[in-house]
């Protein structure tokens, strides 16, 4: 795209008007830009030119890269000393380009999809239960203590719906009362607003809301970290109040009580990596290696980057439907890293992530070395 310089003001101020409300307290230090994934990779998405072009008021950018790069991981808010909420700057820059309907191609594809289908995986709604067949999952009514919400992720994609099934075992094991809704569910649009489509957001959070307290829904139980942030961090605002945790949480609580019960450890060296919207943006750190620790007898081993120092997979604000090239894989790096620890697995708690990282096991010829899990299955086949 050509860049196009317009009086900087106006720009400036619209983006402020949007939710970018500290934008203009940047001193340009470059603390995110140090922080920032991109820069283990060297790949060309700088979050600290970004906001200089945020406040200059420019408004076209030479690639996809540069406004649509950022995984809105969170490093870079925890780093910077004014305090400027990064994010929110992203996110409003990506809204007044979806205004104009110039967002990516594949990100309109999954925003589009979300809106007629309810999930960004351009799959029709009645598929939703399709991860149920052969099991024996509850519907829930008022009489269930949880609702379990399985993300779109964990619904449509074939690796990711082991997830869902192994939560059922799990939760079926410890005695949990639960139900899910079924194919009236939808997108949390979590991801929806970061791509800068705030009308798809905030219409898919209120049906939301509304299709929960119309089924008596007091307490939510999640798969995915980012379903979970957006339940706690931004459904409250719009009068969407329930108890929600991500289901590492209920587990390793589940756990101390008694309630969950494991047959045996697993004789095998697991290391962890930290999903960004739990552990950065949601402080999440202990349940997910209790559990870890329960399953193996102690035996987890961290990698380099770890808790808030994480290093992201590469999938959020939106990346996950974008193509990256190899080189600038983050989730790559991840794969090495965990390989480092002389691990034979590694156990992450998002679908996102998971997803992500059996990539890159694949792509790094890692297959031989290492397995992906997601904790819930470590803690389905330990019952
Ligand atoms: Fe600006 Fe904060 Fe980044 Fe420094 S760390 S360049 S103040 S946004």
């Amino acid at each position: 795209m050509e860049e196009a310089l317009t009086p900087f003001y106006e720009v400036n101020e619209a983006l402020v008007a949007m939710g970018a409300e500290k934008l203009n307290l940047c001193m340009q230090c470059g603390m995110c830009a140090g922080s920032c994934p991109w820069r283990v990779v060297d790949g060309p998405f700088n979050i600290r030119r970004l906001i200089r072009m945020a406040q200059l008021g420019v408004e076209g950018y030479e690639s996809d890269d540069i406004l649509y790069g950022c995984t809105t991981c969170n490093k870079c808010v925890l780093k910077c000393p004014r305090g400027v909420t990064i994010i929110d700057v992203v996110k409003a820059m990506r809204a007044m380009i979806a205004e104009t309907g110039a967002i990516p191609g594949v990100l309109k594809t999954a925003t589009g999809s979300v809106h007629s289908n309810g999930n960004p995986w351009s799959e029709p709604s009645e598929k939703r239960t399709a991860w149920m067949e052969g099991l024996d999952v509850p519907t829930f009514d008022e009489s269930k203590e949880y609702f379990l919400f399985v993300c779109c992720t964990s619904a449509y994609d074939a690796r990711s719906q082991k997830i869902a099934k192994a939560m059922v075992k799990v939760l079926n094991a410890a005695g949990i009362s639960f139900g899910v809704i079924g194919e009236e569910e939808r997108c949390c649009a979590e991801s929806m607003r970061k791509i800068g489509d705030e009308e798809l957001f905030m219409n898919t959070a209120q049906k939301n809301i509304d299709l929960y307290k119309d089924k008596g829904v007091k307490k939510i139980i999640t798969t995915s970290p980012h379903c979970y942030y957006t339940f706690t961090q931004e459904y409250p605002e719009l009068g969407g109040e329930f108890e929600v945790v991500h289901y590492t949480q209920l587990l390793a609580g589940l756990l101390e009580e008694g309630k969950l019960k494991l047959s045996g450890t697993l004789d095998k060296k697991v290391t962890y990596h930290d999903p960004c919207y739990l552990g950065r943006h949601s402080e999440v750190y202990d349940e997910p290696r209790a559990l870890i620790n329960a399953v193996t007898g102690d035996n987890l081993v961290e990698m380099k980057n770890i808790r808030k120092d994480s290093l992201c997979c590469g999938a959020g604000g939106g990346r996950l439907w974008m193509e990256t090239k190899p080189e600038w894989r983050f989730s790559d790096v991840r794969i090495h890293e965990a390989c480092d620890t002389g691990a034979s697995i590694l156990a992450t708690a998002c679908p996102y992530c998971i997803s992500m990282l059996e990539d890159s096991r694949k792509t790094t010829n890692k297959e031989n070395e290492i397995e992906i899990k997601d904790i819930s299955e470590l803690i389905a086949e330990a019952l």
